[in-house]
């Protein structure tokens, strides 16, 4: 498979390498992750200007030799999302959110999907910094599991089926579940319940608002079901 490649890219990091290199890890939409050096990025004259830093979307051109890390060989910036980038909490909100993302999609697997989410979640911080919050990343991580296959069951028990009396949520059995089948479970309440639903089901700039508690309650259910099923460890929201 040497030789190059084009692809289109979101820098999730970038990471300084000797003298004035570069390492990157970008996400594409069929190549998945991947990393990839830079050489002479850091040098005032290089030709990649200061476009091969995190969150910038770029037309990548790579190329590809024996080794896992490919060499950059040019770049055009598709959107750098400069609003985003002079915003501290959308700046932060976006850091997590593509360390959130490079987490659960490790691989090179294509997930054209994942990438959409990424870059519409970008978009939407450019476009509107104040959505930056602790929410925005509940939904992102419920986003995230949705396509990697293992988003929590929140419609009715995840063990039994059963749609009422639901007191719990269990990782190992994926989701809610009822009084019946409460074993392995911690406890949730119909609040939080509520706010995972709305989060899940609704666009990313429609998520709900909800307070510090239903926050860490949904983060517990999305790390533990992260870990569980997918042998992901997400850092902690708050
Ligand atoms: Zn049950």
């Amino acid at each position: 498979m040497a030789g190059p490649v084009k692809t289109e890219a979101v820098v999730l990091r970038s990471m300084r390498y000797g003298e004035a290199d570069r390492i990157l890890n970008v996400y594409t939409p069929m190549r998945g992750k991947l990393s990839a050096i830079a050489k002479g990025v850091r040098r005032s004259k290089s030709r990649f200007g200061g476009r091969l830093e995190p969150f910038f979307r770029l037309n990548l051109e790579l190329h590809e030799g024996r080794s896992d890390l490919m060499t950059v060989t040019g770049a055009e910036t598709v959107s750098a999302f400069p609003v985003l980038r002079a915003d501290e909490g959308a700046l932060n909100c976006a850091a997590r959110a593509c360390d959130s993302l490079g987490r659960v999609f490790d691989s090179g697997e294509p997930h054209p999907e994942v990438f959409n989410l990424l870059c519409s979640a970008l978009n939407l911080l450019d476009q509107h910094p104040e959505q930056a919050s602790d929410e925005f990343q509940v939904a992102f991580r419920l986003k995230l599991l949705l396509a990697a296959g293992f988003a929590p069951q929140l419609g009715s028990c995840a063990t039994c089926g059963e749609a009422e009396q639901i007191i719990g949520f269990s990782p190992a059995a994926g989701g809610v579940v009822c009084n019946a089948c409460e074993a392995g479970s911690f406890a949730f309440d119909s609040e939080t319940h509520q706010f995972m639903t709305a989060a899940l089901g609704r666009s990313l700039a429609q998520t709900p608002q909800a307070d510090g508690r239903v926050i860490a309650l949904a983060d517990r259910a999305i790390s533990e079901t992260a870990a569980h099923h997918g042998q992901v460890r997400l850092k902690a929201i708050a």
